[in-house]
């Protein structure tokens, strides 16, 4: 039974994409013609790797190349390859959906940013908008292709509007047709039925695509004699009049691996459009790294730092950027096991000679090559990373920051490397990033350890009332704002033999033997404690505050209120850590709750004001009072009174 002609819909996320695309990206028409040659060239890489376990599937058309086909007088313009093809099933999947993780996220952002008008070629193309992006020449696309592992011919038809239509079709050869119908070229533009125009796009953009990119040009050849041999005149040229207009296939690209060049022989414009090319990103990388490693474990790497994040690098099916490569044969994409988790964000290429071509995925973590290739890798991108400049590097850090954290955390191997390159925001370093090396050099003569405090956003931690003691001593405090940070600290205790301490828990250890002096207050805290039994494990005297009365610490080891907010925002529950509330003795109310409990240990007030007290604490650290209309209540009394 054929299956019937069927009309269906886009996904909402195509609609959404392909409505940006068409709106905001005529500036850029031609890398359309990048995108579907990319797609080609990846069905013939796909293809060429089924063969090497099933020979069978090439059959006689075992010349790779993707052919381009104007035609000025329909006004269209065909892409055409003999790669994998696609069955029915993948064509509903491919062109009908978008299948990448955290698209719809991804798409309302760009929607965002199109209604308040910033939306810019490069946040699109940070996505890669791949075959929709064709929408932007053509206001009709069919797509022919046939797969060699189904026995019809599909096709595909769209105006980008809502709906395609798939339908059996007529091919006879394996690969896929994609057939453009232009839309009318206006003043100014490039006319992609013209040879020129579309030379020009494929050198720039396609030139070491690694498959010949041809088409059919018309050609002035001498006329043949009946030799067959050209009829030339005595200097070699062909005798006047004597010429024929012929067609021949002209290849227009290089091929030429990239990374298999030298590097004085490739321009920077070559090496940008490389990254474009595998990152599917525009924006220009940050930096880029060419390796070619000799000797026992042989390989060449090209890699690229990226300049913006990718929109997927925290979400749990992220790509990995790496394309696993051997003596120019592709073995795979998104390979996992060349870098570890926390370079994910690493775009290029690894070509290894000595590698096992029908290795599998499973299997390559285990092989001894690839765990010394990564190593080896891992090793130059953190040499790299050290040796950019601040500026840069800062740059870097912006979009970067939180998985080179990841990094210091569970790469034990590289700890020391990774912790050098971390980078905060501190209580001094008015929104720059600082090093923990530059913290240490520029720390106070008497300063003992390394203070830091972490929290949502940087405005409620940096005037945090924790903070106050070590501010008048003018002690630098790094300010932590990732959740990853809460994970860094565990495992960086020390950095130069300087203690990493927390600002928010424990003593400060800021002024030896200044606990004494208070415990004329052991009666009273002994009471404060007594009403709050229930919410906090302890009163005592403040080693952090100077002006404000009161705060909520824990002890060294407790977990933080943050890492409290992170893991309950994970979903998990975690029993109630009672914190502990810490009195400024030095402060003028606390002295008068002195008074009166010395007076009557007994007073109703005292009831009153603990809770006040914690409430006060509660609110210091942005926090929210449990009971704020008991609150309000307590303070506009209080205000009466005062005022009375
Ligand atoms: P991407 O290439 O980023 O995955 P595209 O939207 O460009 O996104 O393409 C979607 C999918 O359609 C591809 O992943 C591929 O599976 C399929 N596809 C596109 N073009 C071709 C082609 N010429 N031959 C075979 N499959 C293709």
């Amino acid at each position: 039974m054929t299956p019937k002609p069927e009309t269906l819909e886009f996904q909402t996320e195509v609609k959404q994409l392909l409505n940006i695309i068409v709106n905001s990206l005529y500036s850029n028409r031609e890398i359309f013609l990048r995108e579907l040659i990319s797609n080609a060239s990846d069905a013939i890489d796909k293809l060429n790797f089924e063969a090497q376990t099933n020979p069978d599937l090439l059959g006689e058309d075992t010349a790779f190349k993707i052919k381009l086909i104007p035609d000025k007088e329909n006004k269209t313009l065909t892409v055409s390859d003999n790669g994998i093809g696609m069955t029915r099933d993948d064509v509903k999947e491919n062109l009908g959906t978008i299948a990448k993780s955290g698209t719809a996220a991804f798409i309302n952002a760009l929607e965002q940013s199109k209604k308040e008008n910033t939306l810019s070629a490069e946040m699109i193309g940070q996505f890669g908008v791949g075959f929709y992006s064709a929408f932007i020449v053509a206001d009709k696309i069919t797509v022919v292709t046939k797969s060699p592992f189904a026995d019809k011919a599909v096709q595909w038809e769209s105006a980008g509007q809502g709906e395609f239509t798939i339908e059996d079709a007529e091919k006879a050869s394996r690969g896929t047709d994609i057939i453009l119908h232009l839309k009318p070229v206006e003043q100014g533009e490039d006319d992609f039925t013209d040879q020129w125009a579309l030379r020009r796009v494929i050198k720039q953009h396609s030139d070491f695509v690694r498959y010949p990119v041809v088409m059919d040009v018309e050609k002035e050849e001498p006329e043949t004699g009946e030799d067959g041999k050209p009829l030339l005149d005595k200097d070699g040229n062909p005798v006047e009049g004597k010429t024929k207009t012929v067609i021949r296939e002209e290849t227009l690209n290089s091929m030429k691996a990239i990374w298999a060049r030298n590097k004085n022989e490739i321009s920077e414009e070559e090496y940008k459009d490389f990254y474009s090319h595998i990152s599917h990103d525009w924006n220009p990388p940050l930096d880029r790294l060419h390796i070619k490693l000799e000797g026992t474990t042989e390989y060449t790497a090209l890699l690229y730092i990226p300049s913006t994040a990718p929109f997927d690098l925290f979400h749990p099916e992220r790509s990995h950027g790496v394309r696993l490569y051997s003596r120019r044969i592709f073995i795979m994409d998104n390979c996992k096991d060349l870098l570890p988790e926390y370079l994910r964000f690493i775009r290029g290429v690894v070509d290894a000679p000595d590698l096992n071509l029908n290795i599998s995925r499973e299997l390559l973590q285990q092989d001894a090559l690839v765990r010394n290739i990564r190593k080896n890798l891992v090793k130059k991108i953190l040499e790299k990373l050290e040796n950019m400049d601040e500026e840069t590097y800062g740059k870097f850090f912006d979009e970067f920051g939180a998985v080179i954290k990841e990094g210091a955390y569970n790469d034990w191997e590289n700890k020391d490397r990774l912790t050098g390159l971390l980078r905060y925001k501190t209580t001094r370093s008015e929104d720059k990033w600082r090093s923990l090396e530059q913290y240490v050099a520029d720390m106070q003569p008497e300063q003992e350890h390394i203070y830091y405090i972490t929290g949502d956003t940087l405005s409620s931690i940096v005037n945090s009332p924790h903070l106050e003691a070590l501010k008048e001593k003018d002690y630098e405090v790094l300010l932590m704002t990732d959740p990853v940070d809460e994970f860094v600290v565990q495992t960086l205790t020390e950095f130069k033999e300087k203690k990493l301490k927390s600002a928010e828990k424990g003593d400060l250890d800021i002024e030896p033997g200044d606990r004494e002096e208070k415990t004329g207050y052991s009666d009273l805290f002994e009471s404060l404690k007594s009403h709050l039994e229930d919410r906090v494990k302890d009163v005592k005297p403040s080693s952090h505050l100077k002006n404000s009365v009161s705060c909520l610490t824990g002890d060294t080891y407790d977990m933080s209120a943050y890492m409290e907010k992170i893991l309950k925002a994970t979903g998990q529950t975690i029993p109630k850590t009672k914190r502990i509330l810490e009195i400024n003795t030095h402060h003028p109310v606390v002295k008068k709750i002195k008074t009166i409990h010395e007076q009557n240990a007994q007073s109703d007030k005292l009831k009153d004001y603990s809770e006040l007290l914690y409430d006060l604490a509660v609110i210091g650290e942005g926090g929210k009072v449990e009971n704020p209309s008991r609150f309000n209540k307590l303070v506009a009394d209080l205000m009466a009174e005062a005022i009375s």
